[in-house]
């Protein structure tokens, strides 16, 4: 057991069973041994590889994506170009230079970057060294918002619950024979799960993230009143159903309760929950990353960058394109929707 899951089990001791979301959040923020306080998870030699770090593509499409609703918004003078949760700085450093040639837009546009890993936060700097950082999205300017988050929302912690009648049992993560083994609550009505009783029975599991909403709703806001846009890239479904607590160490899945901290800990992302959280700004309709990345043009964006390249290289590049796209590999699982202004349009691959 690593040093948290001791730390975790003497807790439990003390004060009983805590929520998944409880745990979740322990195990990837904790400020000493928590999984993003402590490394850089990205990589081949990390624990997983996001999109951004397979292809150069992606972030150039996303930077050109967001460029364009700028035009369309009429070029608004000084506008915050956001990411949430950034990794490596890899997808941000690509926009830039993707949209370095659009007149105006980089003397208009600040980078600010949500970050809580001061590792990370290092990486950050080498790519961009100009950005400014903030704890949480509340902390972003006031002002014309552009904003892209990758990845980011799956690393929120999840609660679980199991339907009983028209209540629900929390699972909860308890010990058993000196080790963390989840259980189930008695059960309760609950408000926040009251839209859920009509899809689905009993016995079914659905997550709800509780800091989703408040998230969503700050950056919409900045974009209801000020105007810009935002782009959420995520895997996950238009509403959470079953069980999608997921566990990666060196890009294998593993026991969500096995070594807390020492594995990166997700889970699926409730789309219908960021539409719903989106007010007073509205949504795209969501599409799927193949879709939404062929909309903007990656094949010939592809077909252009394969021309410089032979052998091997080629050949991961080719690799890198089917791997963003085909619905075997991230272009089904991993879905995108926009949160825009209710005067503007969706940015270009998600106008409906
Ligand atoms: N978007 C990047 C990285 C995804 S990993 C990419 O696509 O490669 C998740 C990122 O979110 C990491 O940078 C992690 O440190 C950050 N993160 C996770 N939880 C966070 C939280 N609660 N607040 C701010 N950042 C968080």
């Amino acid at each position: 057991m690593s040093a948290l899951g001791d730390l975790l089990i003497a807790r439990i001791a003390r004060t009983g069973p805590m929520s998944i979301a409880d745990y979740m959040a322990d195990c990837l923020l904790h400020p000493t041994h928590g999984y993003y306080a402590t490394r850089d998870p990205l990589g081949v030699a990390g624990d997983f590889t996001t999109a951004p770090e397979i292809s150069q593509m992606f972030g150039e499409l996303i930077g050109l994506s967001l460029a364009q609703a700028w035009l369309d918004q009429g070029q608004p003078a000084q506008i915050t170009l956001a990411e949430l949760g950034p990794g490596r700085g890899t997808l941000m450093a690509d926009a830039l230079r993707a949209t370095k040639a659009i007149p105006g837009f980089h003397a208009a546009l600040r980078v600010h970057f949500v970050e809580v890993s001061p590792v990370l936060r290092a990486a950050q700097a080498e790519r961009v060294p100009d950005a400014t950082w903030h704890d949480t999205a509340d902390g972003l300017p006031d002002a014309p918002l552009f904003l892209i988050a990758n990845e980011f929302l799956d690393a929120l912690p999840i609660r679980q619950f199991v339907r009983t009648g028209d209540a629900w049992r929390e699972k909860m993560v308890g010990i058993s024979d000196d080790a963390l083994t989840v259980g189930l609550s008695a059960p309760v009505p609950l408000a926040v799960l009251k839209h859920r009783l009509p899809d689905t029975q009993e016995g079914d599991l659905v997550e709800h993230c509780p800091a989703l909403p408040g998230v969503v709703q700050s950056i919409s806001q900045k974009i209801a009143n000020h105007g810009g846009a935002a782009l959420i890239i995520d895997y996950g479904d238009w509403q959470s159903l079953g069980n999608t607590l997921q566990a990666v160490k060196n890009h294998q899945k593993t026991d969500p309760l096995r070594d807390p901290g020492m594995a990166d800990l997700t889970a699926h992302v409730d789309f219908a929950a960021i539409a719903a959280a989106a007010r007073p700004a509205q949504t795209s309709p969501m599409a799927s990353q193949g879709v939404f990345l062929e909309r903007l043009g990656i094949t010939q964006r592809a077909q252009t960058l394969a021309r410089g390249l032979t052998g091997e290289p080629l050949k991961s590049h080719i690799g890198a394109h089917r791997r963003l796209t085909h619905p075997d590999e991230m272009g089904d699982l991993f879905k995108v929707i926009s949160i825009y202004p209710v005067s503007a349009t969706a940015p270009p691959g998600l106008d409906p």
